[in-house]
């Protein structure tokens, strides 16, 4: 027995626990939506989705920045020679130079494959090296007036390493505190003095105040990622619901045969393409013989059995990708063979009837005999330009197998002949 009994994967169906239908993953996915915590991590694999998902936006999004971070570089590198130029001894230009030659190597790789796959630790390094700079900037400043504007400075630099560049927040920290601190420490350290009441309301201030926004940022980004793949997951389950439904509308959920609709589909289509084409439509109409008293005596199960049997049976004989079997209605099934003429249909009806005889089901109550069998009609037309439909065909064809019946069952009747086939 070939054919599937249950042909519906269920997986993608609703369940009274589950009456969206929704998958393991969208069901975690909306878990997480309703979490209201402060972590800024996801279970592993969603985790590693997300920053996959992340870094790639990240990339796009740097190489469109890259213009308005040089003009903000220009507009600062414009105010610092107009408002600086007074002071001869500080190493503000080479700072300068060094912001533009750490741009220049941000755009470079930025256009090259380089930064794929490696952009958050590539991005945090060129930052940090920013943050030095910003931060020895002041130091280096002899004219406490030009060093207050250079304070002011860092804090352009701090905004843009947490809120520019689309860093998550760990490598944003890393380059804000990590690429400020050190030098700060150090000077102190070997004690170049430190103005801290104007470090800490600027560089420390920003930072910590970016830091909370950067916070926020990410949170935001990590819940439109959910809701993103959530939307994804929905689309796929619609899509997967979609086919699994036009599945179900043309293939008879107890055989998994091709049901009535489907028949009535292929017919109309061949029935047009036999016309265009002038060529023989054949149909051969089965019906099994004394089923209503198989199933009385042995129980519909058995007698559904019997029926998945005929299905198999019938499957097998539809050869050619053109060709349909599919069950009618009840207890009658049909094949449909395009470009075959009445002796090729009445051969393949032949082999059915005898496929049947020789699966040598047990039929207790036959009046053909101790097995289960077949009356079969077989029509076959040429199409004409005429007003005649398809459902001539299957009338010719019933009309037969009901001859068959008459004549004692078990039998393969033909119809009326089609004068145009001449089969
Ligand atoms: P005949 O030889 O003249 O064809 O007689 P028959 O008993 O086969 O025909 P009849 O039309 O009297 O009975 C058909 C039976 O098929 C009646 C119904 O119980 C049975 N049947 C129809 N569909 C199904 C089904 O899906 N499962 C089962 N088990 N039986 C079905
Ligand atoms: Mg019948
Ligand atoms: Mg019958």
């Amino acid at each position: 027995m070939d054919a599937d009994p249950m042909p519906f994967a269920e997986h993608s169906l609703a369940t009274p626990d589950n009456p969206a239908g929704h998958s393991e993953r969208a069901r975690h996915i909306q878990q997480l939506l309703r979490r209201r915590d402060l972590r800024l991590r996801f279970p592993a694999e969603l985790e590693s989705e997300f920053r996959a998902h992340h870094d790639d936006a990240a990339l796009r999004i740097f190489r469109a920045s890259l213009t308005w971070l040089a003009l903000l570089y220009l507009a600062m590198a414009i105010s610092a020679l107009t408002i600086l130029s007074g002071s001869h001894d500080g190493a503000w230009p080479i700072i300068f130079a060094g912001f533009a030659l750490i741009m220049l190597v941000a755009w470079a790789l930025a256009s090259t494959r380089l930064m794929r796959g490696r952009y958050q630790r590539t991005v945090t390094t060129l930052a940090a090296l920013m943050m030095v700079l910003a931060t020895i900037n002041p130091m280096l400043e002899p004219d406490p007036a030009f060093r207050t504007l250079l304070h002011i400075g860092t804090v352009f630099v701090v905004v843009v390493v947490y809120l520019g560049l689309s860093l998550r927040l760990p490598y944003a920290l890393l380059a804000g505190w990590g690429g400020g601190l050190p030098p700060l420490l150090l000077a102190t350290l070997f004690g170049v003095s430190q103005d801290w009441t104007l470090v800490i309301p600027t560089y420390a201030g920003a930072s910590l105040l970016c830091m909370v926004l950067c916070f926020r940022d990410e949170r935001q980004r990590r819940r439109m990622f959910l809701q993103g793949e959530l939307l994804r997951e929905d689309q796929r389950r619609i899509e997967t619901l979609a086919r699994e439904l036009s599945r179900q509308a043309l293939v008879d959920g107890l055989t998994g045969l091709a049901n009535r609709r489907q028949f009535d589909q292929a017919l109309k289509r061949e029935w047009f393409r036999a016309q265009r084409e002038q060529q023989p439509l054949a149909l051969v109409f089965a019906d099994i013989d004394y089923f209503k008293p198989y199933n009385d005596l042995l129980g519909h199960q058995e007698g559904d059995d019997c029926l998945r049997v005929m299905a198999g049976i019938f499957r097998s004989q539809a050869r050619r990708a053109t060709d349909l079997a599919a069950r009618y209605g009840g207890e009658e099934f049909v094949l449909l063979l395009p470009g075959v003429d009445m002796a090729g249909a009445q051969q393949r009806a032949e082999q059915l009837a005898e496929a049947v005889r020789l699966c040598q089901l047990p039929h207790p109550r036959s009046g053909c005999g101790p097995v289960v069998t077949l009356s079969i009609g077989v029509a076959v037309m040429t199409p004409q330009a005429d007003d005649t439909s398809a459902e001539e065909l299957v009338r010719r064809a019933d009309a037969a197998m009901y001859r068959a019946k008459a004549e004692g069952r078990n039998r393969v009747v033909q119809a009326d002949q089609d004068p145009i086939a001449g089969a």
